[in-house]
């Protein structure tokens, strides 16, 4: 299992800590959407983002769709993930690559630019619910740790990376969501911040191999305590009955013409570009479903 997400929590049990290691499912991102560096580091960190925060906040059978509608070159971003940490995303303008920022590192802020960073969550029951918070800084980690405190009142700290080769394949991928539980005294988050801080920069530390557990132990120190490992993955729940369903919503007039004069459909999805292809015989049968109902 290369994938994979763990949670821990700290000697004192006032620390708790997600962290992520996610190369193969941001890699399945940008094969699949063509994404270059700028676009790949957007998509990417905020898959991870969502992943980290759907294990820390989801239950069973629920899942959390992460919208980020910046102003900046790549366009919205839409990112759902589930309860067992299925992931799945869509970028609108995948081809986006930028000058470097002076540090070296990609322009991610400017990639996404201002603009909202939104977090619905579906838990299966009544209606879901949506939290809206600006985007700060679109460098993504600060922009989920401003939404946790804001609308989930959640003090934390978020650190988020992915590595573009230059041949635009994934090096690495992986991050952490650190959380204050209601006990954690200022001084003991005062403590861990400034370990993380004095830490290398995420990207290195992914790129030398290290692992979720150890992220966590250099972060909450060799005393804490790993609870819980689970693996994540890129999965779409898309299908081609579920694209026919759509289809059949349409006007009979668009359905005629797409018979007569294409002679079938063809759907692509946009969370993992599989192509759906419908013969006309398909798209009769379709139309003539929607005369029964
Ligand atoms: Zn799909």
């Amino acid at each position: 299992m290369s994938d994979y997400l763990v949670k821990a929590i700290d000697k004192t049990k006032n620390l708790r800590l997600l962290t992520i290691s996610a190369k193969d499912v941001v890699s399945e991102a940008q094969k699949r959407h063509d994404t270059w560096s700028a676009s790949s580091a957007v998509l990417g960190r905020t898959m991870l983002g969502s992943l980290l925060l759907s294990g820390a906040l989801l239950k069973n059978d629920s899942e959390l769709t992460v919208r980020l509608l910046g102003n900046g070159p790549v366009g919205a971003t839409i990112v759902t993930t589930t309860s067992d940490l299925k992931v799945k995303g869509y970028i609108q303008n995948p081809h986006i690559a930028l000058p470097p920022k002076a540090d070296g590192h990609i322009n991610v802020g400017k990639a996404v630019g201002q603009g909202w960073l939104q977090v619905t969550k579906d838990m299966g029951l009544k209606e879901p619910y949506t939290g809206q918070v600006p985007i700060v800084s679109g460098e993504i980690a600060e922009d989920f740790t401003y939404y946790l405190a804001k609308s989930e009142q959640i003090p934390s700290a978020v650190g988020l990376s992915v590595f573009v080769n230059p041949n635009n394949t994934i090096g690495a991928a992986g991050g952490f969501m650190l959380q204050a539980l209601p006990g954690a005294s200022d001084e003991l988050l005062s403590k861990v911040e400034k370990k993380i801080k004095e830490l290398p920069h995420l990207s290195t530390l992914m790129l030398d191999g290290v692992t979720p557990e150890e992220l966590a132990k250099k972060i909450l120190g060799e005393d804490c305590k790993i609870l819980d490992k689970e693996p994540v993955a890129f999965e779409c729940d898309c299908s081609k009955e579920k694209y026919a369903e759509i289809l059949a919503t349409l006007k009979p007039k668009q359905l005629k013409e797409m018979i007569e004069e294409d002679h079938g459909a063809e759907l692509t999805c946009q969370f993992c570009e599989d192509k759906y292809h419908y013969s006309e015989d398909e798209l009769k049968e379709i139309l003539k479903k929607q005369k029964e109902d």
